[in-house]
């Protein structure tokens, strides 16, 4: 079996194969550090883990890289309002940016590379544009590429030549496919820059978004690298500008395919800063939520489809995390000595998942394998028809699963490894209890056991308990 991924440079799906073969190297635009990232951006940084800890599933030694924008016209613009330097601005949201990633346990990139740091690569890559005659000089001490000096400009965004501006230029970092136009590299010094400037050949100034990604990316993964991903609207024109720069500077192999996520939605529109209609992380947190429940209300719906944002999706995540859970402290508790058919169970489950997800990540195929499994798995211990080694395989595949989920361990309301042979001798004293009509006492066991993410359910055959 292989992967196949949608390139977005292909329109289609296509088999992977990485250009060395079992090391995948990536290459993912990270956050512009001006404010905190909201979960509409940790949808795509939520697809690009679930991307690599799936390649790392199949065996695949992944080498991430994730940039940091900590300069550019969002960052300088913030840190003037806030009357602050843009190294006080960054610092502050760069350290947030790394704090939320550890809550939403998505796996740290090898490499978090900061856009300031690469000042000078940057300004060499300029003078390389400038040298084979693809970019030129401003009277303002700019440096413009010139989008007709390479013919296959547009191939990623679809665009139409004719309908490029060709001869016009656009000075700000980001603008509308209908605006394509040349588009600056390095951008000379103003006013509104504060003391935000560098020497270069051009005079003081400061790089523009683009060249950044392209700088940073081909000098920690080298100038051919495996896939580059971001959200659907880096695709135009951050990712159009950066196969330009780094084809015509470097050669024509620079990224081989190119993975885009859709958004996350509120009331159908995407949650963004610029609409005021986002949830940072924190926010959620604030008001009660899990990061466990935001992490798998962000990764259960496949990446190419939006997703709408609600706090009913919220507690559904919950549920079905829950429910995992659930499942793997019963299996990690499970005493009864059935015979069963747990390997080839596990085998198939496994099979399927693995056919899933190499179908371009279909997650809801994958997550239909494993459910399959838990309710097989369910039924046969309510039935005391598994064996204990039966249970252990199960839960080996449910370790593996959950490399790419990454849920399981995850802080949350619950306690996460429940000892049942605990919350068993809680129920006999409160049997006991009630046996005495001592009424509060057990009433006082039930309370304490719920406090910690435990239901008592009193039936003909006894108590039963379950996980909330
Ligand atoms: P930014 O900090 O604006 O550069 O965005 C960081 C990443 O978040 C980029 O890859 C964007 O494509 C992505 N992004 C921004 N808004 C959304 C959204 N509502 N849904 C999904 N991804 C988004
Ligand atoms: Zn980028």
């Amino acid at each position: 079996m292989s992967i196949q991924f949608y390139n977005t440079k292909k329109r289609e799906k296509e088999i992977f194969n990485p250009i060395d073969r079992n090391r995948v190297r990536m290459y993912t635009c990270g956050p512009t550090v001006y404010d905190y990232a909201h979960i509409g951006n940790y949808r795509t940084f939520m697809f690009e883990d679930i991307l690599r800890r799936y390649l790392e599933f199949r065996d695949y030694q992944v080498i991430q890289a994730m940039n940091l924008t900590d300069v550019d016209d969002n960052t300088i613009r913030r840190s003037r309002e806030r009357g602050i330097t843009l190294t006080e601005l960054t610092d502050e949201f760069k350290a947030a940016f790394h704090a939320d990633l550890q809550s939403l346990n998505i796996q740290p990139a090898q490499e978090y590379p900061e856009a300031t740091g690469y000042i000078p690569e940057m300004i060499e890559m300029v003078e390389r544009l400038e040298n084979k005659g693809f970019a030129y000089k401003t009277d303002d001490g700019s440096v413009y590429f010139n989008i007709q000096k390479y013919k296959q400009y547009g191939s990623l965004a679809n665009l139409n030549p004719a309908e490029m501006l060709t001869g016009e230029r656009v000075a700000d970092d980001s603008y509308e496919k209908e605006g394509a136009r040349d588009f600056a590299l390095w951008k000379g010094y103003k006013e509104e820059d504060g003391n935000v400037q560098w020497d270069s050949p051009w005079g003081k100034g400061r790089p523009g978004w683009h060249i950044e990604c392209s700088v940073m990316s081909t000098e920690l993964l080298g100038n051919h690298f495996d896939i580059h991903c971001g959200g659907v609207d880096n695709i135009f024109p951050h990712h159009e500008n950066e196969i330009a720069q780094s084809v015509c500077a470097n050669g024509p192999d620079f990224v081989n395919y190119w993975l885009h996520s859709e958004y996350l939605l509120v009331d159908n529109k995407k949650m963004s800063k610029s609409l005021n209609n986002f949830f940072t992380l924190r926010d959620l947190l604030d008001q009660g939520y899990h990061a466990d429940a935001i992490r798998w209300m962000l990764i259960t719906t496949h990446y190419r489809q939006k997703i709408n944002f609600s706090v009913d999706r919220l507690h559904e995540a919950q549920k079905s995390v829950n429910r995992l859970r659930e499942f793997r402290n019963k299996l990690v508790n499970y005493k009864d000595a059935g015979s069963d058919h747990a390997e080839k169970r596990v085998r198939t489950a496994d099979d399927q998942f693995t056919k899933a997800m190499d179908d371009d990540l279909n997650i809801s195929g994958g997550l239909a394998a494993i459910f399959e499994l838990v309710r097989w798995g369910n039924r046969s211990m309510d039935h005391a028809e598994l064996s204990e080694s039966g249970a252990k395989h199960i839960l080996t595949l449910m370790g593996k699963f959950d490399h790419v989920l990454a849920v399981l361990d995850m802080e949350s309301g619950l306690d996460q490894i429940v000892d049942a042979d605990f919350i068993e001798s809680k129920i006999a004293d409160r049997n006991t209890a009630r046996s005495n009509k001592d009424f509060a006492a057990s009433d006082a066991i039930r309370d304490e056991l719920a406090a910690q993410g435990v239901e008592l359910i009193d039936t003909a055959d006894g108590t039963k308990w379950k996980l909330k």
